[in-house]
């Protein structure tokens, strides 16, 4: 039994000791990746959702992280974000995503193409450092976008950061006017109060609840649970992960405000996006 538990300990050891490697590896890489201008945005419309399909609107776009690693391809952010959050190194990226999405939408704009909204997902993380605001504003004022046409996509694990500073920082952003949507709404284990305390303008309903709303009828209650509490608060929804134009009528029935999905596009380098762009007019 003795020995047994000693196999068990040096196995345990030794993916312990691959888990650290590859965590070094990665965020080493990862600090180069910055500097080497390997990281990219693609970016997936939104949708302001009228009464019939016909009447849908593009209102902006969200701006999705991209590794493009040397060797490895196109790395998805889901392997390699929280690497970034642990290290800190999403500090530096994620002021290089708000410049980047921010000079993007500026220049759709200029280009007369309809993205009032360039929404940006923003780590808990980024605000446990103290220059959150200069990284914000700075980013507004270097491109010249108006505040307004900024979302930030926050998850609830906001929560478990230093809640005084969070919310006042969320605050001084309200005041100058940038959104505040509340992303994989649904999918933690907050209490709502905190609903009333941030200055949230959306809620983000998770695509996990989206996906089978026409089959299961549990999902369909939470979803539209959540469409009608954001009413009720005075907040819009927006639904992920609309693939199916069955689920995007039903979505419409429920009232739904908005929508963002494979079903209109997915996430596009700026060039193929800026194509997808041009034909709507067309
Ligand atoms: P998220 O913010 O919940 O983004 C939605 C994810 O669903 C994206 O995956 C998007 O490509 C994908 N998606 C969109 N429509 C559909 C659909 O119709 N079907 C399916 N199956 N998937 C769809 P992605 O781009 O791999 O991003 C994964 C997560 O990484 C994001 O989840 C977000 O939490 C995080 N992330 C992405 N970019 C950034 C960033 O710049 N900063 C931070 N902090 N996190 C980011
Ligand atoms: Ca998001
Ligand atoms: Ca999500
Ligand atoms: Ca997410």
């Amino acid at each position: 039994a003795k020995k047994s538990g000693r196999n068990t300990r040096r196995l345990f050891d030794q993916q312990m000791n691959q888990e650290v490697v590859r965590y070094v590896e990665t965020r080493d890489a990862l600090k180069l990746a910055l500097a080497h201008g390997e990281l990219e945005l693609h970016y997936q419309p939104q949708i302001a959702l009228g009464a019939r399909r016909k009447d849908d609107r593009l209102i902006g776009a969200e701006a999705l992280l991209r590794w493009n690693h040397p060797e490895r391809g196109l790395v998805m952010p889901d392997d390699f974000i929280g690497v970034a959050e642990e290290s800190g190194l999403i500090v530096p990226i994620g002021a290089w995503v708000l410049r980047q999405a921010c000079r993007q939408a500026v220049a759709w704009q200029a280009a007369g193409l309809p993205v009032d909204i360039i929404a940006v997902n923003f780590s808990a993380v980024q605000f446990r450092q103290g220059k959150i605001d200069a990284v914000v504003f700075d980013a507004l004022e270097e491109s010249g976008l108006a505040p307004e046409c900024l979302d930030l996509e926050i998850t609830e694990s906001i929560l478990l950061e230093d809640l005084q500073r969070v919310l006042a920082a969320l605050q001084r952003f309200e005041a100058r006017g940038i959104q505040l949507s509340i992303d994989d709404f649904g999918t933690g284990f907050s209490s709502l109060s905190y609903l009333r305390q941030f200055p949230v303008h959306r809620l983000k309903i998770d695509r996990s609840f989206v996906r089978d709303i026409l089959k299961d009828p549990g999902d369909r209650a939470l979803v539209q649970t959540i469409i009608q509490m954001a009413r009720n608060l005075n907040l819009r929804s927006i639904a992920e992960g609309v693939e199916d134009p069955l689920v995007l009528e039903q979505l419409r029935a429920l009232g739904c405000n908005e929508a963002q999905g494979y079903l209109f596009s997915r996430p596009a380098p700026p060039e193929a996006f800026t194509r997808w762009l041009a034909g709507l007019g067309g």
